[in-house]
């Protein structure tokens, strides 16, 4: 024999919305209403965030408080009964001849029936007569269900009456509204608080590995907890005491957390009580007796688990623990438990990508440092025997009557020095410019002249026609704020680049104007000019064209790199505008004094 198929009222978790003091306030009301009203009970039911109504006071009628007190029931079941019925006001009336068996079914599965002996009298109020009023909040939305019972005149109230009555307990609905919103909101307030905390903690300067530890005592604070711990799936388990409610051992600690995984796809919160686990029902099958023992073994109330997530991802869990006699966990708290366990996961997700993002630019601070030091003590120890070489062929040069054989060589060794002491220079230049970070020495630094020595010292090839330099109108007094000998360095690449990559004939042309802010130096040439594709790498490190032209002619990739270190230090910029096979147009832009 298969088991029944559970109504929905047999997994309701009863008892679950707020604590005692606001239960209170509301049977005072309830009581009021009665009173002032002429009925013998009176009952209100509050709709909690799962859409359960839940009895939270219950006046006059001892035997149905007994029952029916803090029970809770599908919504649906009452909004089938409340459809059938004549509206006065915020009040419903339902009388019993008007209900469907279907609703005579839920009603008597849901609610107090009072027993009532029917004379048959026409206006007699009968058993599963409904009269109730809709309480809403300001913006519509149905918070509770407030009923009335057993008239003490034994009669149905007459429209007029019913309309009496809707205007006498205007106050007493506005005052159940104002207390059900006042235990929601403080219950809210207290828990987004520890919301928002947490997100904001994580978000200041914290790591990863402070994350956790900080926040637990402002979420144990927040969600009254006797213990609270947070567990990661990808971090080694934390060391749980065993004599905490929270330190579930083994193969219990396993279920709870694949329980919390399937909350997390479900959104819901997992709530182990003493004989009853509410929102997984495997955990409940599996374990209920474990976890009850477990929870009384430890003087606890309630566990709950809090799923922690991010996405469709579930990152871990947070157990909450509540010792026997505190106050018993409500709905406003799972809702916030949800919550928090969203903040919570984009707390762990960002502060991880920040741990290894600030590892990463350690790490590459590091590999950087190493490489200028690196670069740097290569090039000085070239210098020193580079300066021997040179001496001694500038020796063996001075010999007279060299056989021709022997000179040709000492050229040679003479050119390939003076490469290699040009590639040392530039790399240290760029490793001090690297280490120094600071900007250059600030003086004020006329250009003009700097273009005009430049044009005179320019290296010009030794074959084929040498392209001609011009040096067209400039104002001679443009001046920038800089360090003169790293601006000539910057004009000077600039220059024997265009020079370099020329053909026999050409021209290069160099200009230099004002802007309302700036000074602008501009190189053309009308060379080898610049694939598109090269020109998004001209400014890296050691780069050399694709261009097997421009290839044979010898460089070591390291002078637009230099350029625009230079232009970045002084607060410029350097573009290029350049077409294969017509010529290039370098431009400098630095701030002008
Ligand atoms: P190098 O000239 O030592 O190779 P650079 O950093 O000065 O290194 O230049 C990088 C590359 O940019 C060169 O290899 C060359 O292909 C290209 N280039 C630079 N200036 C010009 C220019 N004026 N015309 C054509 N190509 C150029």
């Amino acid at each position: 024999m298969t088991e029944p198929k559970p109504t929905p009222a047999a997994l309701a978790r009863d008892d679950g919305w707020g604590y005692d003091g606001a239960r209170s306030a509301l049977r005072l009301i309830a009581d009021d209403a009665r009173q002032r009203t002429s009925f013998g009970t009176c009952e209100i039911e509050v709709l909690r965030p799962d859409d359960m109504l839940e009895f939270v006071a219950i006046a006059g009628n001892q035997d149905a408080d007994d029952e029916m007190l803090r029970r809770a029931t599908p919504f649906s079941a009452m909004a089938l009964t409340l459809g059938l019925g004549a509206e006065y006001g915020e009040w419903t009336f339902v009388a019993q001849e008007w209900l469907t068996p279907e609703a005579v079914e839920q009603l008597t599965a849901y609610c107090w029936i009072p027993e009532i002996e029917d004379t048959g009298a026409p206006d007699k109020w009968r058993a599963l007569d409904v009269l109730v009023a809709r309480i809403l909040d300001d913006r519509g939305q149905l918070r509770a269900l407030m009923y009335l019972d057993e008239p003490s005149s034994g009669r149905r109230p007459s429209p007029v009456e019913l309309r009496e009555l809707d205007a006498n307990l205007r106050l007493a609905a506005r005052a159940v509204l104002t207390a059900i919103e006042r235990e929601e909101l403080s219950q809210q307030v207290r828990l987004t608080t520890t919301a928002q905390e947490v997100v904001r903690t994580a978000s200041r300067r914290l790591g990863y590995r402070e994350l956790l530890p900080e926040t637990r005592k402002l979420l144990a604070d927040g969600f009254r907890a006797d213990d609270l711990a947070v567990l990661v799936y990808t971090d080694p388990p934390p060391d749980l005491a065993p004599d905490s409610p929270v330190g579930l051992r083994g193969g219990l600690m396993i279920a709870a957390t694949d329980a919390a995984r399937r909350a997390w796809g479900e959104q819901t919160v997992v709530i182990a009580e003493p004989g009853r686990v509410w929102g997984d029902e495997q955990l409940d099958q599996d374990h209920r007796t474990d976890l009850a023992r477990h929870l009384a073994d430890r003087g606890a109330g309630a566990l709950v688990l809090a799923p922690i997530g991010a996405g469709p991802e579930p990152l871990g869990v947070m157990l909450i623990a509540r010792r026997v006699g505190e106050a018993r966990w409500t709905q406003s708290e799972s809702a916030a438990a949800l919550e928090v366990g969203h903040d919570l996961g984009r707390a762990i997700l960002n502060t991880r990508a920040h741990d290894r993002e600030r590892q990463l630019i350690a790490e590459l601070t590091r590999l950087d440092e190493h490489r200028t030091r690196l670069i740097s003590t290569v090039s000085h120890e070239l210098k020193n025997p580079l300066g021997v070489i040179t001496g001694h062929l500038e020796m063996l040069e001075g010999i007279p009557d060299l056989p021709e054989q022997v000179s040709r060589s000492l050229t040679a060794m003479e050119r390939s020095s003076a490469r290699l002491r040009s590639l040392a220079d530039d790399l240290l230049l760029l490793s001090r410019m690297e280490t120094a970070g600071q900007p250059p020495s600030r003086a004020r630094v006329p250009l003009g002249p700097i273009l005009t020595e430049v044009v005179e010292d320019v290296d010009l090839p030794s074959r084929g026609v040498a392209p001609t330099v011009v040096l067209a109108d400039h104002q001679p007094d443009l001046a920038v704020s800089g360090d003169r000998e790293e601006l000539c360095r910057l004009v000077s690449n600039l220059v024997n680049n265009a020079v370099k990559y020329s053909r026999p004939g050409g021209e290069v042309r160099l200009a230099l104007r004002r802007t309302s802010e700036h000074v602008v130096l501009e190189c053309a040439d009308d060379g080898l000019g610049i694939s598109p594709e090269d020109q998004h790498h001209l400014f890296s490190d050691f780069f050399r064209s694709t261009n097997p032209e421009a290839l044979a002619r010898p460089g070591t990739g390291l002078g637009l790199a230099i350029v625009q270190r230079i232009a970045i230090r002084h607060g410029g910029r350097i573009q290029v505008t350049s077409q294969l096979g017509v010529g290039s147009t370098f431009t400098v832009t630095l701030p002008a004094v």
